[in-house]
């Protein structure tokens, strides 16, 4: 199977699996944006080499907000990318502030290709919080989840110079944002 016929499926699979979401921004963009940032942030950082982090970051929110299965994505895409969604899936029988502070401490753990994929979906949430935040958000509880997610990306550094690089802009624009009296 050739690397492009598995992207094709991936982002058909992961579309359909999310198409009744949407991101919990004003916008509400359609969740699968979300999802091709992801991959086109880890397809720029491994200059297309490797297919499977670009399929699982298509992939990394299936197994957390969807039905889908392990053993589904296993058997068409493979134990590669299977591991690495298993990866960046949180365990939702943890209440919330046990999953976030997972997040904190399984961070430099993480095999490099899941730290990309947490890289650059902390990249896209943190942009997305600037460009379109959850309306009901106080600026406390957003620069809560800025904070956090710094918190998270500290275990994650020394994978890719230039997606930090992304992920410093995005905090620092969207802490910017937040002191200039939020939006
Ligand atoms: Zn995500």
């Amino acid at each position: 199977m050739t690397a492009l016929l598995d992207f094709a499926r991936a982002l058909e699979f992961a579309a359909t699996r999310h198409i009744d979401q949407r991101r919990k921004g004003v916008r509400a963009e359609p969740y699968v944006n979300h999802l091709s940032e992801v991959a086109l942030l880890v397809a720029e950082a491994t200059e297309g080499k490797d297919p499977v982090v670009v399929i699982a970051a298509l992939l990394h929110d299936t197994l957390e907000d969807t039905d889908a299965s392990y053993e589904e994505i296993e058997q068409q895409f493979g134990p590669e990318v299977a591991a690495v969604v298993a990866e960046t899936t949180d365990d939702k029988r943890l209440r919330k502030a046990e999953r976030k502070q997972r997040q904190i401490d399984m961070a430099p753990t993480a095999s490099p290709r899941a730290k990309l994929v947490k890289l650059a979906d902390k990249i896209s949430n943190l942009r997305s919080m600037s460009v379109s935040p959850p309306a009901d958000w106080p600026i406390a509880r957003k620069a809560e989840y800025f904070e956090w997610a710094h918190a998270v990306v500290a275990g994650l550094r020394g994978i890719d110079a230039r997606l930090e690089a992304l992920f410093d802009r995005a905090y620092q624009d969207g802490m910017a944002q937040l002191r200039g009296g939020g939006k």
